[in-house]
């Protein structure tokens, strides 16, 4: 039989960032099938819907299997051979930079690439062609829990493993719809023993929320009122670690008067959850003995989100739920490797998590790399958002988009397409050449995707597993890689690069920076290690022995700031950017709509199995209350009108969401024309989860 397997090898998924370990069942080593790993440490022998349909994606006729140039901005791509997009690449990009400067050349790269590659984009592109600006995806992401770890914690730290949702007595869900956004974090939850109390604080009764022994739809938009409402109650009943407070934190007092006028009735009010409610949250977090706070992006993707998730910080660290099996301040990630980008894309950080500005780490850099110091940039470059004001303003002239596609997922996104149009010279590095951003490229170079290509991915309890080659990539498509080495080649700086010979050769000298970091991975010796041992989590200094395999960070009470103490971060609440009014009286809320479909479906959507499981066209979830006023009927198209677009969707008429409150999945391409451009001025992540629409039957 051509598909029975005659071998099988274990890789991590490369969807989403719980990082389940996938037995791929190989025929003369080519990926002929797939089932989820029983031995991975992770996923305890199961796969959500995407997983097991990983390999479904790989076969699309929409694949990008060569590159693609379009001479001019009115005639049509057309298939050109390595060698001239190659040159087109650097010849067009060199000239926008002698015109205009080294930084009006940017790049917008992914939370979905290997490591390796990660850091050899990171790397090319500043260290090689002087590009200054360049950020991730993982801005719409992860940039929050950076942004706040960082300041409460001294390093970005998400603190817990996985085996925490096995061992808490109380676990608190926050904007996070864990049932379909992380199932299988949700699989350990189910096998905890404790009979834990789940609750879940969301204005969404999600499905998460029905789950929930407790839910409280907070008020789109209130959490961090309310989390400060829960701290007063907390302090003004003495609820408190104050021996841990005392010994390991920092600005407490100062958090103390800051709360005081957060009284129940205060935040009930802003809240719309009874002040006795609240009350009874403050006891349930009191009285469990291992307390873990777990949120996503409904905290993330806020205009005040730091604070928002520091506020939750803030509550681990005055009960002392922190550093123990069950406890933890802990931000779940999105992407597969959004954890790897933290670290290694060279982004918000130099490269393994240091400072661009500190001579120590750039030292350590230039001699790890065999770089000159002067080709690294003094400072960090523009957040995603400015380099599309950039664009507007006309300092960016060029980009290169690898992996992402931002005409689907930004935000305001008509205005970026609009924008797309202004630049001189467009890259769009993908495995499709039929993205909605692919088809305004200049130049598409094709890439190899997931399970086509070796490197690995760190997933959001800090695990590093191993992405490996089982399938070829269709027609000249490269690895992202190889595309780097090329793209060094041609630009003319392979020299800088001669290092960068495999992502194995790249993986020994990322492990080599992380030396004496938090993320210290140095003990790992090879791909090998990490193959055998189902990943490993970071830190593992060399010399450490792998007793454990589910670490916590923390359990000594050391955190990362130099005087070994965390940091309470608070500040005073902001009004609502774009609060509901006569004209638009609906407040929007968005998010992930199923677990059968990932972020833009550019791949998911590729997948006939995972197509049948949600359906083709958007749909809007409105309180039948709403409906009923309006005379919208259930499976009716409906109107939304935002101040910056209008778009239509089927009703799903649904208790799931308050009256005044609808409900857009991100899933559809349409979505994100509605939504404000706002931002958190800490992590500049945007605000995707509260805009202002008015909604009539269509
Ligand atoms: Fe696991 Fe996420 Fe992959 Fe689903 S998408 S199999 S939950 S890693």
């Amino acid at each position: 039989d051509k598909k029975t397997p005659d071998a099988t090898t274990s890789m991590v998924c490369g969807f989403c960032a719980t990082g389940c370990g996938l037995n791929i069942h190989l025929k003369e080593g080519e990926a002929v099938g797939l089932t989820p790993d029983t031995r991975y440490p992770v996923n305890i022998g199961m796969a959500c819907p995407k997983g097991w349909e990983a390999l479904a994606p790989l076969q699309s006729n929409e694949r990008a299997s060569q590159p693609l140039l379009r001479s001019s901005r009115d005639s049509q791509l057309e298939a050109v051979d390595w060698d001239t997009a190659m040159k087109a690449f650097s010849s067009k990009f060199k000239a926008v930079q002698e015109k205009h400067g080294k930084e009006s050349v940017a790049f917008i790269s992914t939370g979905q690439i290997c490591t390796e590659e990660m850091a050899f984009l990171g790397s090319l592109s500043k260290f090689g062609m002087g590009i200054k600006h360049g950020d991730g995806n993982t801005r719409q992401c992860m940039a929050t829990a950076v942004a706040a770890y960082k300041q409460s914690f001294g390093f970005d730290s998400p603190p817990y493993t996985y085996q925490d949702f096995e061992e808490s007595d109380t676990i608190v869900l926050i904007g996070s719809n864990l049932c379909i956004a992380h199932p299988i974090m949700w699989q350990r939850v189910m096998r905890n023993k404790n009979q834990p109390k789940i609750i879940v604080i969301d204005p969404r009764k999600t499905e998460t929320a029905v789950a929930a022994t407790h839910h409280y739809p907070i008020a789109p938009k209130s959490d961090l009122t309310f989390f400060y409402g829960i701290a007063h109650i907390l302090i003004a009943n003495g609820w408190l670690d104050n021996d841990f407070i005392a010994k390991h934190t920092e600005q407490f007092d100062g958090f103390i008067e800051h709360v005081k006028t957060f009284t129940p009735e205060f935040v009930s009010q802003k809240s719309g959850i009874p002040a006795e409610d609240i009350y009874e949250l403050a006891c349930m977090i009191h009285e469990g003995k291992n307390v873990s706070f777990w949120w996503t992006m409904g905290v993330n993707q806020g205009y005040e989100a730091t604070r928002t998730a520091q506020s939750i910080i803030n509550l681990a660290l005055m009960t002392g739920n922190i550093g123990r099996p069950g406890t933890g301040a802990n931000s779940i990630t999105g992407q597969c490797n959004a954890m790897g980008s933290r670290l290694f894309s060279n982004t918000t950080n130099l490269l393994g998590g240091h400072d661009f500005a500190n001579p120590e780490h750039r030292a350590k850099v230039c001699e790890v790399l065999e770089i000159p110091d002067e080709v690294i940039p003094d400072a960090i470059g523009m957040p995603y958002n400015q380099i599309i004001d950039g664009i507007e303003s006309g300092s960016i002239r060029g980009l290169w988009i690898i992996a992402t596609n931002p005409v689907h997922s930004w935000i305001n996104q008509g205005r970026l397409k609009k924008l797309l149009g202004q630049l001189d010279f467009l890259v769009v590095q993908d495995m499709y050449s039929t993205t909605e951003t692919a088809v305004h490229a200049d130049l598409v170079l094709p890439a190899a995707a997931w399970g086509e290509k070796d490197g690995t991915f760190i997933n959001s309890e800090r695990r590093i597993g191993l992405a490996k080659k089982v399938a070829k990539a269709p027609g000249q498509a490269l690895s992202d890689f190889n595309i780097f080495r090329l793209i060094a080649q041609y630009w003319g700086c392979g020299e800088l690069f001669k290092k960068w010979t495999s992502p194995e050769a790249v993986f020994q000298m990322l492990k080599m920076l992380t030396n004496n970091q938090p993320c210290d991975i140095t003990g790992i010796e090879d791909y090998q290690m990490l193959d055998k041992n189902g990943g490993i989590q970071w830190p593992h200094p060399a010399g450490a022995e792998l007793v454990d395999n589910q670490r916590r960070l923390f359990s000594d009470n050391q955190f990362y700031h130099p005087n070994g103490k965390a940091k309470f971060h608070y500040e005073a609440v902001k009004p609502l950017p774009e609060p509901s009014d006569n004209a638009f009286p609906f407040t929007l809320l968005t998010g992930r709509g199923t677990s059968a479909q990932w972020h833009t479906q550019t791949r998911t959507g590729k997948s006939k199995v995972l197509q049948a499981l949600y359906p083709k066209h958007c749909y809007v979830e409105i309180n039948p209350k709403d409906a009923h006023e309006l005379g919208i009927e259930s499976n009716s198209m409906v109107t939304l009108k935002s101040r910056r677009a209008s778009i239509e969707a089927t009703a799903f008429i649904t208790p799931t969401v308050s009256p005044g409150q609808v409900f857009l999945p991100m899933h559809y391409s349409e979505v994100n024309q509605l939504i404000q451009d706002v931002f958190d001025p800490y992590s500049s992540q945007p605000n995707y989860k509260h805009s202002a629409v008015a909604l009539f039957p269509a």
